[in-house]
């Protein structure tokens, strides 16, 4: 009996996702107007560009870690 209501569980599962996959192909959501694209900036000691958020910034320079930083202060 509980193998019967496990495999229910498991079509019922299928035919929501597949009701899901569905939707999703047929009504495509529309595209938002602002793309997030983030401004990269330049580590100062070793020239890799990363994303702003993940640089480490002092006095207005960017790192990629807080090594550099330190670095570069001298
Ligand atoms: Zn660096």
């Amino acid at each position: 009996m509980l193998k019967l209501l496990i495999w229910l569980a498991i079509a019922l599962a299928a035919v929501f996702w597949f009701r899901a996959a569905r939707r999703k192909n047929s009504n495509p959501p529309p595209a938002k107007g602002e793309p997030e694209i983030e401004s990269m900036v330049r580590c100062q000691v070793c020239g890799v560009n990363l994303p702003r958020s993940e640089a480490v910034m002092s006095q207005g320079r960017f790192y990629c870690c807080p090594e550099h930083r330190e670095q570069d202060r001298g």
